[in-house]
């Protein structure tokens, strides 16, 4: 078997590289996390030429906390019924993007929970005034788990739910709800939530329809470095798919550890004394480095300061990131479980770009640069 000084020399050497789930497992348990980070960032660098480092005004918005599905890990849902539960209404999230439209924001990032109680009308009536009321905000709403839940209320199929929502002004769909691609971690975390080839198959149809879409991978259940990989496997097949088929395919890929602190998982995992639960700084680098190499079809890799802070983030644009997220405004449920920053100003995500060593940038939801900060020189020279 390589060893992992080996793989990472074939990965220096030529690109595009193709590396296996076994080799990407290797680096990821045995490279030495310098020389990890290094070649990543080579590989950034052929990928992403130029130093630029880029973010989104955004703002998340999570329109319903009422949820069935019930995975161990969330702290936001509520049961249907429930007196905390709450579904916003159009005016509700219309003014939130009023504050986004001040700050010169470009896009919403809309999920909630898989609600019963909302009628298919809901959903397009929504996605129709606020393309009416917001006709510069790109509306990336819905994650697959929500469009399935959605079609099994109205009785479509997921695709045609992602065409009839596409023609009422969706513009893409968040990645989230994949957390780990890999069966046997997904039943024991969140066994309703179907299977990772219901994910793929959702996010597969998105594609085909013109979706603008991302990946994301949420790690720290316990599961091993070689079902890491599976996962970034199965994400990285289905890119090869719709490439070759024409299809945007995703945008980037986006990974953090799970957060531990105020749910049922986290508990359940600290009273038994587990093991390998969530992930600290220097196993999260290795991630996005790892993710950097493996990744050969995805350009955008992006840093998590909301879970992992902005020093951490800041150095994984040193592990083979080239984006730094967006300003989010507002995060009801990956907060819920226990980060407390939720909200980046454009200030913030610029000097932290600057003083990481690289120069920042503003980017829509697509990754069309929208605002080099006078540094237009030096990006059109790279
Ligand atoms: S993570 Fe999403 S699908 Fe799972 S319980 Fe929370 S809101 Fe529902």
């Amino acid at each position: 078997m390589a060893n992992w000084q080996d793989i990472l020399e074939t990965q220096l050497e030529t690109f595009p590289a193709p590396i296996s789930v076994e080799e990407a497992a290797i680096l990821y348990s045995d490279a030495s996390l310098n020389d990890l980070m290094f070649v990543a960032m080579e590989r950034r660098h052929e990928q992403v030429p130029g130093n630029l480092v880029t973010f989104l005004i955004d703002r998340n918005i999570n329109y319903t906390n009422v949820c069935t599905i019930n995975c161990h890990f969330c702290s936001f849902y509520r049961t249907p019924g429930h007196e905390e539960s709450y579904t916003q209404t159009i005016d509700e999230i219309s003014e939130r993007i009023e504050e986004l439209e001040s700050l010169g924001g470009s896009r919403i990032l809309m999920q909630g929970g898989v609600n019963p109680e909302l009628p298919f009308e809901w959903y397009t009536d929504l996605l129709s005034e606020l393309s009416i009321r917001h006709p510069s905000i790109s509306l990336d709403c819905f994650s697959p788990i929500e469009i399935e839940g959605i079609a099994e209320v109205s009785g479509f199929s997921t695709l045609e739910v992602l065409s009839r929502f596409r023609d009422s002004g969706l513009h893409g769909l968040p990645g989230g709800g994949a957390e780990m691609l890999v069966d046997s971690v997904r039943s024991g975390i969140s066994p309703r939530k179907g299977s990772s080839e219901n994910w793929l198959k959702v996010m597969g149809e998105a594609q085909s329809l013109g979706l603008i879409t991302s990946a994301t991978n949420v790690f720290g259940f316990g599961e091993s470095h070689f079902q890491r990989m599976e996962h970034m496997e199965k994400i990285r097949s289905l890119q090869d798919k719709s490439i070759s088929s024409g299809y945007p395919g995703f945008t980037s890929f986006i990974s953090w550890p799970v957060m531990l602190e105020n749910n049922a998982f986290g508990k359940i995992g600290r009273r038994r004394n587990l093991m390998g639960l969530g992930a600290g700084a220097v196993e999260y680098l290795r991630h996005v480095a790892v993710s950097r190499l493996f990744m050969s079809n995805i350009d955008h890799i992006q840093s998590s300061w909301p879970t992992m802070g902005l020093g951490v983030a800041q150095i994984a644009l040193s592990a083979g990131a080239d984006d730094i997220g967006s300003t989010m405004m507002e995060e009801n449920v990956v907060s819920a479980s226990g980060t407390t920053k939720t909200m980046a100003s454009v200030q913030e995500l610029k000097d932290s770009i600057i003083d990481s060593g690289f120069t920042p940038a503003l980017r829509d939801s697509e990754y069309n640069l929208l605002n080099l900060f006078g540094v237009k020189e030096i990006a059109l020279e790279v």
